[in-house]
């Protein structure tokens, strides 16, 4: 009887793994791909964001902000790649006035530091920035990281502090008993006290077989265009638009590596089916880009990539022990931050709800 099962080796399902190590419990962490980390954690743009734009009082806020203050030491811990690499913010309308009021307001309440530039102080840093710049937002506690690698390492490091570690290992039913769970999978039946669902897209489904639904996600779709380290030196760090109620919008991100991500998108989608990005979604993310870069050298593009967010109804993280039924603990609704947030909600997680 192990004490606690953990489904899905994302970088959530991954750091609570690791987290859980550190302790004296028995897990067993299950993954049905072959290695972890290939999903929405491997599909997406590798931003630990400053923490200044998630709600007030939201669960984003909060990990977040705490994720990134934690990341430097994270990865140095995990043996990970972590570039501080910052990012401007880029108005280029009337509008965003009020949106860089706003976030100018949450990153001093947050204790960030942040940078207002004039268009003429932002120019002279970022020679690349659109013709219609008017006023930029410095983030220079932005960075990247690599999520796949953070995942698998988190479930090495782990698996040498002595988890059991099953990869392709898909769970297709649990049973609930008095104190503990049968937890069934393609291989084998495991018992443990405690299972925690970290099944990123498909949390919905490994919480449909304990309980009716406790929470509804929405899959929202990114397409990029990857460009090759020729590209890295047309910018020096990130570059986004003004946020809107859609999210952050197309960006220029350098990656670890130094390639470079153009991207992403958003659309939402009913089918969890490997998208294939079509040239009309190229187009759009060409059309985009405009906002925040003057030229990008699409000569250096090495092809396209695609994720889709797991986006709860609520727009928030949903972490905590079923209402339904005891010891079943979902950690689900992780769209974006969630890579800044998952240290974060690893240590929180693990210490403070799931073995309190
Ligand atoms: C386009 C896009 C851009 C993003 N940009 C950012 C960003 O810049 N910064 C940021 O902080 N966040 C970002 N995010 C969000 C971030 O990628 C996610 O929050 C994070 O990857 C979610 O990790 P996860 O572990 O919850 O999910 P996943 O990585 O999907 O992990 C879930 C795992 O569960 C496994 N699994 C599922 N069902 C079963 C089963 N039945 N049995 C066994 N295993 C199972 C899957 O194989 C998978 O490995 C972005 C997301 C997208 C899509």
């Amino acid at each position: 009887m192990k004490d606690v099962i953990v489904i899905g080796a994302g970088i959530i399902g991954s750091t609570i793994t690791y987290e859980l190590s550190k302790t004296d419990s028995k897990v067993l962490v299950l993954e049905k791909r072959e290695k972890p980390g290939l999903d929405v954690t491997g599909h997406n743009s590798a931003v630990v964001h400053s923490g200044i734009d998630p709600v007030e009082g939201t669960l984003k806020a909060k990990y977040n902000l705490l994720g990134t203050r934690m990341y430097e030491e994270y990865a140095k811990e995990l043996e990970t790649p972590y570039k501080k690499i910052g990012a401007f913010l880029i108005a280029t309308t009337d509008a965003d006035h009020e949106i860089f009021e706003h976030l100018v307001n949450n990153a001093k309440e947050r204790d960030v530091f942040v940078e207002r530039l004039s268009r003429e102080e932002a120019l002279k840093r970022e020679p690349n920035l659109p013709d219609n710049t008017f006023e930029v937002l410095s983030m220079p506690t932005t960075a990247v990281v690599d999520p796949t690698h953070v995942a698998q390492q988190a479930i090495k490091k782990a698996a040498e502090n002595g988890v059991e570690v099953h990869l392709n290992e898909e769970v297709t039913a649990i049973h609930v008993h008095d104190g503990y769970f049968d937890v069934v999978t393609n291989k084998g039946t495991y018992q443990a006290r405690k299972v925690v669902n970290a099944g990123g897209l498909y949390a919905p489904h490994i919480e449909a077989m304990v309980s009716e639904p406790t929470f509804e996600l929405t899959y929202i779709r990114g397409d990029y265009i990857t460009l090759g380290k020729e590209a890295r030196n047309m910018s020096d760090g990130a570059l986004y638009p003004a946020p809107t109620n859609m999210g952050k919008g197309v960006l220029v991100i350098p990656q670890v590596d130094d390639s470079v991500l153009i991207g992403p998108t958003a659309f939402t989608v009913t089918t969890l089916d490997e998208p294939v990005v079509q040239d009309a979604d190229i187009e759009i993310i060409k059309e985009k880009i405009k906002m925040v870069a003057r030229h990008i050298p699409y000569e250096h593009q090495t092809g396209t990539m695609s994720g889709i967010r797991p986006k709860e109804v609520n727009d928030d993280f949903v972490i905590g022990e079923s209402p339904h039924v005891k010891g079943f603990y979902n950690v689900a609704g992780t769209d974006s931050p969630g890579i800044a947030s998952a240290p974060a909600i690893a240590q929180d997680f693990v210490h403070n709800i799931l073995l309190k």
